[in-house]
């Protein structure tokens, strides 16, 4: 499809994002059984509960277009999760196991708030205010979640995935 104009950029991109969060959907609950962490779980479990409604959010916004999210396949969330799913697949301590997740899924939440804030300010330019409000309530539990995870790590996990180096070290 030629895109002609920047409402047909703007609908191509939520096309983009309703794949991502579907991606996302089917994704996280691998995450989230091989977490550690319960606090790492928690996050991941709650932030699976939003990714939910930010389907349903964007299955409104094409309602009220009148349009569909079709059958559109994020390639970047794609190559996200399976960056993440080569990471559950390696063999590693609990503690680095849990560094690694939490270094996908920052990854991805990053991805999509770049995403969000695109779409949000194509809305407001389009004069979609609707639209635009669902798509920053979205982009704020992202940034959220994105934060979230960095003070768990920040807090315990990279610490303890540090823990094997000193032991290493001390029996050298
Ligand atoms: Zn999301
Ligand atoms: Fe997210």
């Amino acid at each position: 499809m030629k895109l002609r104009s920047l409402h047909d950029l703007y609908v191509s991109n939520l096309k983009d994002l309703y794949s991502a969060e579907s991606q996302i959907v089917k994704a996280l609950p691998k995450m989230i059984k091989n977490a550690s962490a319960p606090d790492l779980q928690d996050a991941l479990q709650m932030h699976l509960d939003e990714t939910r409604e930010h389907v349903n959010r964007l299955q409104r916004i094409f309602e009220e277009m009148d349009s569909s999210p079709g059958r559109k396949k994020c390639k970047g969330m794609e190559g996200l999760i399976e960056e993440g799913q080569e990471i559950i697949g390696e063999l590693a301590e609990p503690e680095v196991m849990d560094a690694g997740i939490i270094a996908a899924a920052q990854k991805v939440e990053h991805y999509e708030i770049s995403g969000y804030g695109t779409a949000r300010a194509y809305a407001r330019l389009l004069n979609f205010e609707q639209a635009a409000d669902l798509l920053g309530q979205t982009l704020e539990e992202e940034t959220r979640a994105d934060a979230k995870l960095t003070e768990i790590a920040v807090s315990e996990v990279n610490r303890q995935a540090t823990n094997g180096e000193h032991e290493a070290m001390t029996a050298r």
